[in-house]
């Protein structure tokens, strides 16, 4: 996937990884990511920044300004929750670090594919049936946005 982008939250402790959809927006729209160790003092009441979760991404709404015509957005109704939420810089997951799990719990249930074939095969569909439902339950922004 090659627009998108890493960046390390500002505690550092974290990376989100950052998808613009459409071919709009690059990485000049962002300005910092928070995650929930690091986002605990900041202001919500913001227009660049849109929550998540405890996770933060703030936007530079200069830069984010000069593709508004591009996305159909009047440059006063830009904020970044509509941004994000409209898919123009959002996770690349349903999560930040969403690819980086799920790479992980994939490789866990692919070592049942050398010993139990049809385990592996109930698993696997278990486990994307579970994932949905957990960030569903968890109230990520995108599992809200798409009911
Ligand atoms: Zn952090």
């Amino acid at each position: 996937m090659c627009q998108s982008y890493k960046i390390a939250c500002d505690c550092n402790q974290n990376m989100a990884e950052i998808f613009f959809g459409k071919m709009v927006l690059n990485e000049t729209a962002i300005e910092a990511v928070y995650c929930p160790q690091c986002s605990r003092s900041l202001d919500t009441d913001r227009d660049d920044r849109v929550w998540d979760n405890g996770w933060v991404l703030e936007m530079n709404m200069d830069a984010v300004r000069l593709y508004a015509g591009s996305m159909g957005i009047s440059a006063q109704a830009l904020t970044a929750a509509r941004v994000f939420d409209e898919g123009y810089a959002t996770w690349v997951g349903i999560t930040p670090d969403d690819t980086r799990r799920r790479n992980q719990e994939r490789d866990e249930i692919q070592k049942l594919a050398k010993t139990d074939i049809l385990a592996y095969y109930e698993a696997m569909k278990a486990w994307g049936l579970n994932r949905e439902k957990k960030f569903s339950d968890e109230g990520w922004r995108k599992m809200r946005v798409h009911r």
